[in-house]
């Protein structure tokens, strides 16, 4: 067993090779706290801000929700809308992979807890015409399971022109979803409430919501989805074309 806490230099964010680099040993806490993230990584902050509440947020890390690899992971969400990468260190050494490839199943992870240890997460930050935006539907009380959590990453240009975007989304499948058909049709498309709308169908065209007695029915999702990711959507091209970026939903 490793103890990840006190290794030096897992601790720590810092800004290198154009990534902002998350240390294993980094708490949800210095995540949402971190300036550099809340600006150009705001829909991890927005994740990792309603993980548990401030007891968890200030013990639990970003590296262990995502090698925990649950389907409705909220900072595994976030991060799989950056495009992250994580780092797999073992007996042959250290090596970037996409963080989509550490997700094999529910609570499956690729990072073999008797070889390897995840060391650091990354990203690249969002620059001008970019933004992010993450939400998650959960009952305001009792059972704390989200009913589903989305995440968008989204670029314009100066025409309002969708050049670049990721949608994630879960608990939608067996792992934390991308939502690649959604993601080609908005390419190329104005960043508009009736596109957004567009995506969201598309979403739910290649998903399989199931009823669940401890989250909600099929139905009650699919609908969450219908009305939630647009909203997603939008608020990250009004964050893209340079409106303030207030991080929200932060847990207390
Ligand atoms: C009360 C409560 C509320 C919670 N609420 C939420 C929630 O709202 N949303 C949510 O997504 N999760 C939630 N969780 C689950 C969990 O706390 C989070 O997923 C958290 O981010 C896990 O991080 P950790 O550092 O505590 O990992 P641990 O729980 O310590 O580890 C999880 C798994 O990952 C492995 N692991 C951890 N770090 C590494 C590493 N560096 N390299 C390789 N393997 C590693 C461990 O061996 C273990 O198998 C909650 C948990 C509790 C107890």
């Amino acid at each position: 067993m490793v103890d990840t806490s006190r290794i030096s230099g897992l601790d720590r964010i810092s800004i290198e090779h154009d990534h902002i680099v998350i240390g294993c040993a980094v708490t949800h806490t210095q995540i949402v706290r971190e300036q550099s993230i809340r600006r150009s990584g705001t829909c991890l902050v927005e994740s990792c801000g309603v993980i548990g509440g401030p007891q968890v947020r200030n013990v639990a890390t970003l590296a262990g929700n995502v090698a925990h690899a649950m389907p409705a992971g909220d900072g595994s969400i976030g991060l799989l809308a950056l495009n992250g990468e994580i780092e797999v260190a073992d007996a042959a050494g250290c090596r970037w992979m996409p963080l989509q490839d550490a997700f094999l199943g529910p609570g499956k992870s690729a990072i073999d807890p008797r070889r390897a240890l995840l060391t650091r997460l990354r990203f690249r930050p969002t620059v001008a015409g970019e933004a992010s935006a993450f939400t998650r539907v959960m009952r305001p009380q009792g059972v704390a399971l989200p009913m589903i959590s989305m995440a968008a990453r989204l670029q314009v240009d100066g025409d309002n022109t969708i050049t670049a975007v990721r949608i994630s989304l879960g608990p939608a499948g067996p792992v934390p979803h991308l939502a690649r058909p959604a993601m080609d049709l908005l390419k190329g498309r104005p960043a508009v409430l009736q596109e957004f709308k567009k995506a969201a169908d598309a979403v739910l065209a290649s998903v399989a919501l199931r009823n669940s007695k401890h989250r909600a029915t099929r139905e009650y999702r699919e609908e969450m989805i219908r009305t939630q990711l647009p909203m997603i959507l939008t608020r990250a091209a009004e964050r893209a074309r340079g409106s303030q970026v207030v991080p929200q939903g932060l847990g207390l």
